[in-house]
């Protein structure tokens, strides 16, 4: 019998790219054709309701009963009318992934006939059972039932047949038990500090929001394949391979043609993104084989949100459809390049003027660097907290790998701005400044637009780089969802911006003018925040050196980086910005050790049994192949000859002996270490012990099964290679 894996490679033999027709060629034709957007809610809803959704959009607030009615009439007929049967309250628990609880539109009428009902009750509010969804310990203590609530700043769309409700989801007693609440509140809080702040600038601003530009990068695999390799299916990574002989080395995957079964599910995957009003508009390879990216328009921060955690979703679902399997694991092959999934962040305001983009007069470049400075003030301040957002089992491979950020938060500004930054620390004197000193800064400051457009210059060791008119977080993990980062940055820049606004007023109560205050302000920043401001190779052993000298923090391990959210940085960004309770903090840490824990106790399992069970019987069975060769040599060959001949074969019987005992006892250690660490009862010292004592085990096992591939029979080798897994499309 064949085993799985050269199953997996005859049924790759045989596949064939799915054949797929556009409905047209023009995406304007189809586009947000699935969303209840505006155009469908000014068809479908009264005068009044289409208002009422619109102002609780543009100021935030609520909906009242009455309204909801009618909104959710409008909403019914519409969603009835594009085939949907069923209606689902979509929201974001803090386990990977979105969830859904599905329920049909038929119900009961007054007089006990059936109708489709859909009311503004159930549009608004629903309780589905939140028991088995992390809350950090929240729940335990009062009750388990927990609310999902529309969000009415992110529009309803359909899948399938069904009707797809974005929400939060809270407790009974109001934490916050997702992702989507604390990411809302960031946005608010930002959005308030930063308008106090445009206010210095342009009196019109009323309204600032945050953007987001994701790229998702991903690799792909034929499923065939996918189903061969148990550790890939229960853990998302590969435990085990050695590296294939011709990987990345040649840099010929990266924006190189696009294999013709991966376009086609390209394009079946926009299609169903811009049908659900997501503007991807990038598709490229990446670096590493059968890695991919894509990528959509920025949108405001939440949606852009919803629509990477729905993509995700789709993807997995079109994958399928063309059998393969996506990957959104950080690392899911040891040795070729990771998947990230860059954050691109920007604030505008509701005067269309992007502040992280040079302005285009001196005043407009004030504000500009006004807002520079602060992040970077921000991310100085925050460095732990901005690591904590991103940093999980499954990141925690690519980052610091010499191919993404480094574990070390620095930001990147281009010669050009720094020299700008220069120039105020130079110019702004401790005396008063002259009307033409004044103006000559300004002048000087003026100047960046024309500069800016000229360089090109990228930095992409950088894991926060400013790229011309936004800043580029590049740390986050490809399988992450975006909001915890976004919910970090967003509140640290909104405590920031406070501090600017109140450190500029307290300069403009003393009589200094506006202009010279805000200068002073900035110039202090400037001179305080600049050991996080680095424009050169991260990647290097320098930069590590230096990192240190300059006080910058360097943390690898996720637990140690996880606890940096209780310390006061954090919470003061967190808690004093309204973001979150102290309680709904402690929860969140709660969840997050408790999943590295999982993560890594799942992943000592998986290696456990595919090393006892799959390479130890194989590498056993070519050991006693090679022995009973040796033994057939001695009965044919001459004492003297059968020396020379087996002495090599012998050797090999030696290594492999060595390597299964290593791995039978390496496992017994780990299950030893596993054991060990489930008695502790404080998950922090749980995630804490697992990271010290039983993930170093998991390289260890590993090495060893990983040198037995390089020496066991080809064909009796059960687990697909590297080779094959890496270039299957
Ligand atoms: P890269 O060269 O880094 O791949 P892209 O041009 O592909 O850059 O853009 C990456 C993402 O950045 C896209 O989603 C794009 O819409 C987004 N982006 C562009 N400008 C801004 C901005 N001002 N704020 C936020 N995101 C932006
Ligand atoms: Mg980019």
């Amino acid at each position: 019998m064949a085993t799985i894996r050269f199953q997996a490679l005859s049924e790759l033999l045989s596949r064939q790219p799915k054949s797929v027709t556009l409905p047209s060629n023009k995406a304007t034709d189809y586009y947000a054709d699935l969303v209840f957007n505006v155009e469908s809610m000014r068809k479908y809803l009264s005068k009044d309701a289409f208002k009422a959704v619109k102002a609780a959009n543009q100021k935030g607030g609520s909906i009242d009963r009455k309204m909801s009615d009618g909104i959710a009439l409008g909403m019914k007929t519409w969603a009835i009318e594009k085939g949907a049967t069923h209606y689902t309250h979509w929201f974001q628990p803090l386990t990977d992934g979105t969830a859904e609880k599905h329920d049909g539109f038929i119900d009961y009428g007054d007089g006990g006939n059936m109708i489709e009902n859909f009311s503004g009750k159930l549009l608004a509010q629903q309780e589905p059972d939140a028991s088995s969804f992390p809350s950090g310990g929240i729940r335990q203590t009062f009750e388990a039932r927990g609310y999902t609530a529309w969000d009415v700043s992110s529009p309803a769309f359909i899948i399938g047949t069904t009707l797809c409700i974005p929400t939060v989801f809270i407790s009974y007693t109001g934490e916050a038990l997702d992702y989507k609440t604390p990411l809302l509140k960031a946005l608010a809080a930002v959005d308030e500090a930063a308008v106090d702040v445009c206010q210095y600038f342009d009196k019109n601003v009323t309204k600032v929001h945050a953007n987001l530009g994701w790229e998702q990068e991903y690799f792909l695999i034929d499923e065939a394949l996918y189903q061969a390799r148990p550790d890939l299916a229960l853990t998302g990574r590969t435990l085990m391979g050695h590296s294939s002989s011709k990987d990345q080395q040649l840099d010929d995957h990266y924006f190189g043609s696009i294999p013709e079964r991966v376009t086609k599910f390209m394009m079946d995957l926009e299609v169903e993104c811009h049908k659900l009003g997501v503007p991807v508009k990038t598709r490229h390879n990446e670096v590493a084989p059968s890695q991919f990216e894509l990528a959509p328009i920025f949108e405001e921060a939440n949606l852009a949100n919803d629509h990477n955690q729905l993509v995700m979703d789709v993807m997995k679902r079109v994958a399928r459809n063309h059998k393969f399997r996506v990957l959104f694991h950080e690392k899911p092959y040891a040795g070729v390049n990771g998947s990230g999934k860059h954050n691109n962040w920007s604030l505008s305001t509701d005067t269309g003027v992007v502040l992280m983009a040079p302005g285009k007069n001196p005043k407009g470049n004030m504000q500009f660097l006004t807002f520079v400075v602060n992040t970077l003030m921000a991310v100085y301040k925050n460095q732990d907290l901005l690591r904590a957002s991103i940093l999980t089992a499954s990141n925690s491979h690519r980052l610091g790998a010499n191919e993404a950020p480094p574990s070390i938060v620095s930001v990147f500004l281009g010669d050009e701005v720094s020299k700008m930054l220069k120039k105020i620390v130079e110019e702004v004197g401790e005396k008063k400044m002259t009307p033409d000193e004044k103006t000559a800064l300004k002048l000087g400051i003026g100047r960046i637009p024309e500069i800016i457009l000229d360089n090109t210059d990228r930095n992409r060791t950088s894991p926060f780089a400013f790229t011309g008119n936004r800043f580029e977080f590049r740390a986050v993990g490809s399988s992450a969802n975006n909001a915890a980062a976004m919910t970090a940055l967003n509140a640290a820049m909104a405590v920031q911006l406070k501090d600017f606004k109140a450190a500029v007023d307290r300069l403009i109560n003393e009589g200094i003018k506006k202009d010279e205050a805000i200068f002073q302000v900035l110039k202090k920043l400037i001179i305080e925040s600049k050991p996080i401001r680095f424009n050169g190779d991260g990647y290097s052993g320098a930069w590590v050196i230096e990192a240190k000298k300059r006080g910058l923090t360097n943390i690898t391990s996720v637990p140690e980086s996880l606890s940096k959210y209780l310390e006061a940085p954090a919470k003061r960004s967190l808690i004093e910005s309204g973001v979150m309770t102290e309680k709904e903090l402690e929860a969140r840490v709660e969840v997050e050790m408790e999943k590295f824990t999982m993560k890594i106790q799942i992943e000592a399992r998986v290696l456990g049994d595919l090393a006892i069970n799959h390479i130890v019987p194989t590498a056993v069975a070519y050991q006693t192949k090679l022995i009973q060769n040796v033994q057939g040599l001695r009965d044919i060959f001459s004492a003297e000859e059968f020396e020379n001949l087996a002495g090599a074969r012998k050797e090999l019987i030696r290594e492999i002996s060595g390597h299964i005992s290593s791995i039978k006892a390496k496992v017994k250690g780990m299950v030893e270490a596993r054991k060990e660490c489930n008695v502790i009862e404080d998950g922090h010292k749980m995630a804490f012990a697992y990271d010290q004592k039983v993930r170093p085990y998991l390289e260890d096992i590993r090495y060893h099964i990983d040198k037995l591939e390089l020496v066991v029979d080809n064909e009796m080798w059960p687990l697909p290679k590297y080779r094959e897994l890496l270039f299957n499309n």
